[in-house]
C-alpha cells in the first residue's frame, strides 16, 4: 500500500493524521479476500490454515492443478520477503500438494520479513492455501482516499506485481489516476479508461472495467479508506482476477461496520501505542534514548528537531490532548519510562487548553510513585505557569526545570552525557 503511505506522508505535513491514536483497521488478505468474494470480485478459491497439517488436508482438499502458500501478515511484499527460519519467500507455488505441510512449518511461528515490515519482521500464525492460477499478465489497481482530489482517485499500472515501488519512481508516466467523483460514482467510460490503461485488450477491457466497478462498490459498503489489488492480474485463458487484497478501513465507520472491525485481532498492533490509545495519549516510538512529553503534533515534532539540533535522538514521543488529567500524566510517565532505551526525558507543555499545573503535579506524582531513575527537564509555558512551576521547586525532586525549548533540549542532552 505504497500509494497510501506516499498520501499520508504528505498529510503528515499538513495535518498530523498519523498522531491520530486510532489507526485506519487494516485486515489480512484472506480477510479482505472474503470481502471481496461477498462482492462479487473475482478471487480464487481459498482455505485459511494455523497450523502445518491443516494447511496440508487444505492443499489436497483444494484439488487445484497448482497451490499456492501464502503467509498472511498485514504487510506487502511478502513475495520477495524471507523467514527467519531460512525459507525464502511468502508466496510459494506448487504442483504438488504434498509439500504445503512442510512449507507451512517453516512459515508458522517464524517471523517474515519484507521490505514493509519493521527489521525484524513479522511472526506469521496463518497462511493462506489458494488456488493458483497461470498470470500471464500483472497489472497494479488500487482506490483510495485521496486530499488533493477532495475524494476517493482511482490508481492503476499495466506494470503490476511484485516491483511496483521501483515502477513508481523509475517510469512515474506508467502509474495512472482517475479521480473518482463521490457522488456519481465510477463512470463506465472511466472504468473502460483505466482498464485499457492497465493493458487489458478486447473482451478483457470489459472485464477488467467490470472488476474495477465492483471493487469501487466494495469500497463504498465498506467504508474503506483504500482498496489494493497487486496484482490484479490475467490468465491465460482470459480471466481477469486479484490475486491480492489490501483493504484500510475508515475507524470513524466502525459503528455501521461492526462485523469488519469484529475480524480485527490486534495481534499485529504495537502494545504500547495501544496502552497509550486507552489512555486517550499518542505515543510513537523511535530509536534514540530521549522520551519526550509534549502537547500537539507540531510541538512534538520540534521537539524532535531540536533534540536533533543539539546532539541528541528522540527515543519516543508521547502527546497528550486538550483536555489532560493527571491519572493521564502518570500513565504516560509510566509508558515513557518502561522502555530501557529512554535515558532522560523531556517534558515540554505548552498550556493553552493545558493546565500546566495539572501537569505540574501529575509529574511530582509519577516522579514519587514511580521512583524515576532517569533525568527529567520539564519546560512549561503558558496557562497557570507560575503555580505549577512553584509546584515543581516546592517538591524538592530533582526536576531540572527549563526555560525554552532550546534550553531544554540542550539540557537532555548534556544529561545524558554525564
Ligand atoms: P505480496 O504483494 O505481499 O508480495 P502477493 O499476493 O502479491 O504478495 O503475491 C506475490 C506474487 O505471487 C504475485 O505478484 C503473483 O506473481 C504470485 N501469486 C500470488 N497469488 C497467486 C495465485 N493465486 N496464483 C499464481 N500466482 C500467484
Ligand atoms: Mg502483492
Amino acid at each position: 500500500n505504497f500509494f497510501l503511505i506516499a498520501t499520508t506522508a504528505g498529510a503528515d505535513r499538513a495535518g498530523c493524521t498519523w498522531l491520530n491514536p486510532r489507526r485506519w483497521l487494516n485486515l489480512q488478505e484472506y480477510q479482505s479476500k472474503k470481502l471481496m468474494q461477498e462482492h462479487g470480485v473475482a478471487v480464487q478459491r481459498f482455505y485459511v490454515a494455523d497450523t502445518a497439517s491443516d494447511a496440508l488436508d487444505a492443499a489436497k482438499r483444494l484439488n487445484a492443478k497448482e497451490i499456492v502458500l501464502k503467509a498472511q501478515i498485514l504487510a506487502g511484499g511478502r513475495g520477495k520477503g524471507v523467514f527467519d527460519s531460512g525459507l525464502k519467500g511468502g508466496v510459494h507455488l506448487t504442483k504438488d500438494p504434498a509439500v504445503v505441510g512442510d512449507l507451512a512449518s517453516k512459515m508458522l511461528g517464524f517471523n517474515l520479513i519484507t521490505k514493509q515490515t519493521p527489521k525484524d519482521g513479522v511472526k506469521v500464525k496463518t497462511v493462506m492455501v489458494a488456488e493458483a492460477l497461470d498470470i500471464s499478465r500483472e497489472t497494479y489497481f488500487a482506490i483510495l482516499m485521496d486530499r488533493a482530489c477532495n475524494g476517493p482517485v482511482m490508481v492503476g499500472s499495466p506494470q503490476g506485481g511484485m516491483d511496483i515501488e521501483e515502477v513508481a519512481a523509475s517510469t512515474p508516466e506508467l502509474i495512472f489516476k482517475e479521480a473518482i467523483d463521490i457522488f456519481e460514482g465510477v463512470r463506465d467510460d472511466q472504468a473502460l479508461r483505466m482498464a485499457a490503461n492497465l493493458g487489458f485488450k478486447e473482451s478483457l477491457q470489459k472485464q477488467a472495467a467490470d472488476q474495477i466497478k465492483k471493487l469501487y462498490d466494495l469500497f463504498l459498503k465498506v467504508d474503506a479508506t483504500q482498496v489494493e489489488v497487486n496484482p490484479l492480474g490475467e490468465t491465460p485463458q482470459g480471466q481477469v482476477v486479484c490475486f491480492d487484497a489490501k483493504i484500510n478501513f475508515d475507524d470513524n465507520a466502525e459503528f455501521r461496520q461492526k462485523a469488519v472491525f469484529a475480524m480485527d485481532d490486534m495481534t499485529e498492533s504495537d502494545p504500547t501505542e495501544m496502552e497509550a490509545a486507552k489512555w486517550d495519549l499518542k505515543y510513537i516510538g523511535m530509536d534514540g534514548n530521549i522520551a519526550c512529553f509534549v502537547n500537539g503534533a507540531g510541538l512534538a515534532m520540534a521537539t524532535c528537531d531540536i533534540i536533533d539540533l543539539h546532539g541528541g535522538k528522540p527515543a519516543n514521543f508521547l502527546d497528550l490532548g486538550g483536555g489532560v488529567k493527571e491519572r493521564q500524566v502518570y500513565e504516560a510517565f509510566k509508558l515513557l519510562t518502561a522502555d530501557p532505551k529512554v535515558e532522560a526525558i523531556l517534558v515540554n507543555i505548552f498550556g493553552g487548553i493545558v493546565n500546566c499545573a495539572i501537569i505540574a503535579n501529575g509529574i511530582t506524582k509519577a516522579c514519587r510513585e514511580l521512583e524515576l531513575k532517569v533525568p527529567l527537564v520539564v519546560r512549561l509555558e503558558g496557562t497557570n505557569v507560575h503555580e505549577a512551576k512553584s509546584i515543581l521547586r516546592e517538591s524538592g525532586l530533582p526536576i531540572m526545570a527549563a526555560d525554552n525549548l532550546d534550553d531544554a533540549a540542550r539540557k537532555a542532552v548534556a544529561a545524558i552525557k554525564k
